[in-house]
Formats: structure tokens, sequence, C-alpha cells
């Protein structure tokens, strides 16, 4: 019997809808199965920041990529994708910050990113609402933000026009050899399947080392052009490094409507989804340290997320040797949503034995194996 598809997708989060999308594209027919409904796992929460990052020779080229390929979606995204090329700036708090930020640029312009380093005054011209004194920041005009389910949601609604399935509310259960396994009763079987199943990834494929990372957001009102861009701290990137303490750092982003996103905390292991009043004041000290009037705003809620954190800070994207057949797409923590299109793409690429763009080998699970879980390089 031939099977019922050639790719079975479990998870329709960000990650998913866009491998389904790519395979549907690559002519592959397509099946993904989702638990809940569309999106409506982290994907619903977190900051839609599409960014370049340089953590990782890895992460460079797969975030590079990523955003490529965001901006060339752009023209067609829905109104409610929110696109904004509203560019990142990292602020720099001390003269050792301001050290890291001008390395960055040295290294964005080698590799031909545009940036812009700042000086305290600048900054403060640029971000009138910043306090005085930061010393800097390096401005990278070409990231920018989205607003995720929508556009999951959307890719899913092409998947469907070319002839794949979509069907929500159907919890996967097992993956054995060529067949997803329905917690409902019957199965699918599947050439391909991927596994897109965000923090619930190991739960299909026992030792992927997949943790989940809860994050806080909060949505605070704010006048309009209170801040222009996104706003990040340069210690940032140093927090998500450090998977072993709780953090917070300051994240400030303008959403269209004028009000102000706030982040984020980072807490390894907490599955639970409730909003910890003690973060969410850390969070707004945070921020008012760096813009000293919005705390006169009003918060308007808060809200949390599980980041799918990989032992080695790096997604898992590709063939899962102890299953046969079964395929990663996992482990984006807190870059998900800008890696998405390009993990997609990637694992399409793969499966069709297509060229990709950048290889996958950095990304393949393998390099995992007989590793303990969540050892972080140093
Ligand atoms: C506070 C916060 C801020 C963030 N900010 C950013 C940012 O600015 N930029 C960025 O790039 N990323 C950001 N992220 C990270 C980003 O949100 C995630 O990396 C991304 O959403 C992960 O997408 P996913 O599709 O892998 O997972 P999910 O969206 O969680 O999707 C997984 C899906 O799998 C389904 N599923 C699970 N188990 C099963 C099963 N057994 N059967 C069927 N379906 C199943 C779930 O229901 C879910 O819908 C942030 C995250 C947080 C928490």
């Amino acid at each position: 019997m031939p099977p019922d598809v050639d790719v079975a997708v479990v998870g329709a989060g960000i990650v998913g809808a866009s491998c389904a999308w790519h395979c549907a594209s690559a002519g592959l027919k397509v099946a993904v199965l989702e638990a809940a409904g569309p999106a409506e796992g982290t994907t619903a929460t977190n900051m839609g920041q599409v960014l370049v990052e340089d953590g990782s020779p890895a992460e460079f080229e797969l975030t590079r990529y990523s955003v490529r390929l965001w901006h060339e979606l752009a023209q067609e995204l829905p109104a409610e994708a929110e696109y904004r090329p509203i560019g990142t700036v990292w602020v720099a708090e001390t003269d050792q910050d301001l050290q890291v930020a001008e390395r960055r640029h040295r290294f964005f312009q080698d590799k031909g990113i545009r940036s812009e380093l700042w000086d305290s005054e600048r900054l403060r011209q640029e971000e009138p609402q910043l306090r005085a004194g930061l010393p800097g920041g390096l401005l990278v005009p070409d990231d920018l933000v989205v607003t995720a389910a929508p556009v999951a949601r959307w890719l899913l609604d092409k998947v469907r026009s070319s002839g794949g399935t979509v069907r929500d509310h159907t919890p996967v259960r097992g993956l054995a050899r060529g067949q997803v396994e329905l917690a409902g009763g019957g199965r699918v079987s599947a050439t391909h399947i991927v596994n897109a199943a965000g923090v619930a990834s190991p739960r299909l494929s026992p030792g992927v080392p997949v943790r989940p990372r809860k994050g806080h957001l909060i949505y605070t009102d704010a006048r309009p052009g209170f801040v222009r861009h996104q706003l990040i701290e340069i210690g940032y990137v140093a927090r998500v490094l450090d998977v072993r303490a709780d953090s917070i750092s300051f994240n400030v982003q303008p959403r269209p409507g004028g009000d102000i996103r706030v982040g984020s905390s980072r807490q390894l292991d907490r599955w639970d989804l409730t909003v910890d009043p003690a973060i969410v004041r850390g969070m707004v000290d945070r921020a008012t340290e760096f813009l000293p009037a919005i705390g006169r705003f009003p918060l308007e809620r808060a809200a949390t997320g599980l980041r799918p954190a990989s032992s080695d800070g790096l997604p898992l994207i590709g063939a899962w040797p102890p299953q046969d057949g079964v395929w990663l797409a996992t482990g984006h923590e807190g870059l998900g949503i800008t890696m998405s299109l390009a993990t997609g793409r990637l694992l399409a690429d793969h499966l069709v034995g297509r060229r990709s763009e950048i290889p996958i080998e950095p990304y393949l699970p393998r390099r995992v194996l007989g590793r303990a879980a969540h050892q972080p390089e140093t």
C-alpha cells in the first residue's frame, strides 16, 4: 500500500506551518496534525522579532537566511501579520557593552549586514525616551517584526490550497516507522514524519534534548511614538546563553496601535503558564532602568509562553537517527519565529534532494546523540 502522504507534520506552530508549506511548495503531499488549534502554542505568545543574531556562526547563517526569506515574503503576507521593518537597536548599558556593539558592527559589516554604530548623543536623538548617559547602541535596520500566529494560519491555508490537509484537535500519540498514531485512534502513513511539536517534541521522539524555557511578556499602554525601534539591551545574548540561571532582560517593542510590548524573562524547566507577579515587577523595573517614563503607563496584561530550548542553543533540523523516517524541526528557543522560514526551506530541500542555500549540517540532530542533555557549550 502506498503511504497516505509524502510528509506528515506534527504540530501547527510557526515551525510546523513553515515546514508544511515549503514541503507542499516542493510538490509533496502533506498532512498537518495538530493537538490544539493552529498556532495556539508558543507561536501565540512571543515578541515576533525577526532578527540577525551572531551567537555562533551557525546561528548567524540561519538567522541571516531566514530574515531574507521574511523580507521576500513581505509583499504577500496578510495585513494581520503586521509585518514592520522597524529595525533593532542593541542598547549598551556599559562601556564593555559598547565594545560588544563595536565588534558586532565590524562583524556585520564584514558579512554585508547593514548596521550603524550610535554614540550616546545619537542614541538619545533617535530614541529620546532612553535615559541620559547610556554609552551608545547599534542599529540593525533590516531586522523586522511580525505577528506570528496569523502568519502560521496563512501558511496552513496555502498548504490546504495546494492539496494538503490540516487536522486540528488531532493529538498524536506516537510515531512508529512510517506511521503516525493518533490519540483518538487511527493512523496516518507517511514516507517522512516531521516532529515540529515544540516543547512537546521529546514526548514523541524520546531522547530529543529539548526543554521548556518559560518566558513572560507584558503589554503596556503607551503613547504612539514612545519608542521607534525594537530596543534590546546588549546583555540579552549572554543571558540567553546562560541556560542555568533565571533571567530578565530589557527588550521593548512598539506595536502598531501605539502600545508597547515589554520582554522578557527566561526560566528553564518551567512547564506552567501562570503569570508570576514578581517576574512582571522585575521586568517593569528593568525596563524602567532604560526607559524611565515607561512605568507611568498602565499595564494591560501579561502572558507567558514556553520556548523549546535545545541542549546546545541551536535548533534541531533533519533526520532523527533513533526513529527511522522521523525528521525534527524543533528546539528554536527564542528564535523560532525568526528561523521558521529557513527551517522549513532547509527541511524541504533535504527531503526532495534539492541543493539548499546554506548547509544543513550544523543543525542536523545527529550532533546531540550521545551528549548529555543541557551541557551549555563554553
Ligand atoms: C516570551 C517569548 C518571547 C519570544 N520572542 C521571540 C522573538 O521575538 N522572536 C523569535 O524568533 N522567537 C521568539 N520566541 C520564540 C518563539 O515563540 C518559539 O521559538 C516558536 O514559537 C516555536 O514555534 P514551534 O512551532 O516550534 O512551537 P509551537 O508554537 O509551540 O508549536 C508546536 C505545536 O505542536 C503541537 N503539538 C504538541 N504536541 C503534539 C502532539 N502530540 N500531537 C499534535 N500536535 C502537538 C502544539 O499544540 C503546538 O501547536 C519567543 C518566545 C517566548 C516565550
